[in-house]
């Protein structure tokens, strides 16, 4: 999967080999996490991402809905249960903190979605977890997790990625709308990808819909394959924007 794929939930769940229910799924997969985010209207979580440093400030999540505790907004965000082990809260938290005292090397490498639409996800990338906080909310206390986007090379490598190349939130959902979830070239509703049609290795931006549509796979490899034919010159940037998720 490539970053700003656009999946559905079965073909999130089929990715992840797993049921992500909860949101937020600490080392679920081989080596990495996976958390759903979202910053629409009306979203559970305050998720943000700073549109400036690609930053995601991730916020933890509440107890579950119970007869004893109707409201879990009125409620602190739970680091352990009532029996004793962590929540994912807690999870998250200790790795965070022992990522920051120097108690593992690495910090947790976590796979985000994000929710575009009802029943529509997008493939954010890898970020890793630098940072968590519990800050007052109102009456009670939430966890914050403070995530870097990063990108994972072959053999795991991880360098840190360009943050502009991020397409923001309000640019998805506005494409989708106006493409109305299908390919602009054949109307194609499957295997669907955020493209830059001015790649951003070549200056185009990721901040303005003009410049994204979305495509299917087969006219998103297309689309790379006509670049090589016309300009087998710049094979080396082009290379490199294979590198890059053809973005
Ligand atoms: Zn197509």
């Amino acid at each position: 999967m490539k970053v700003d794929d656009v999946i559905s939930y079965h073909e999130l769940v089929a990715a992840e080999k797993a049921n992500l229910q909860k949101g937020m799924n600490f080392g679920i997969g081989k080596s990495h996490s996976v958390v759903l985010m979202s910053v629409r209207q009306g979203a559970p979580y305050a998720d943000a991402i700073n549109p400036k440093t690609g930053m995601l400030t991730y916020e933890g999540h509440d107890v579950n809905r119970t007869k004893e505790c109707p409201d879990p907004k009125l409620v602190d965000q739970p680091l352990a249960t009532p029996r004793g082990s962590w929540t994912e809260n807690g999870k998250f938290f200790r790795a965070a903190m022992d990522y920051k005292g120097g108690l593992r090397k690495k910090p947790e490498l976590v796979k985000v979605y994000e929710k575009i639409a009802r029943g529509i996800w997008c493939y954010k990338g890898f970020f890793e977890l630098e940072d968590a906080a519990i800050v007052p909310d109102g009456n009670r206390k939430v966890f914050k997790f403070y995530l870097k986007p990063v990108e994972k090379k072959p053999i795991g490598r991880i360098v840190e990625l360009p943050h502009n190349r991020l397409i923001p939130t309000y640019v998805k959902v506005e494409v989708w709308k106006r493409d109305g979830g299908k390919c602009v070239v054949c109307e194609s509703t499957t295997n669907l990808h955020y493209d830059h049609e001015i790649p951003f290795s070549r200056g185009g931006s990721s901040l303005t819909s003009e410049n994204v549509r979305l495509l299917c796979a087969k006219h998103n490899l297309s689309k790379s394959d006509k670049i090589m034919i016309l300009i087998p010159w710049l094979l080396p940037a082009i290379s490199s924007l294979n590198s890059h998720g053809r973005n």
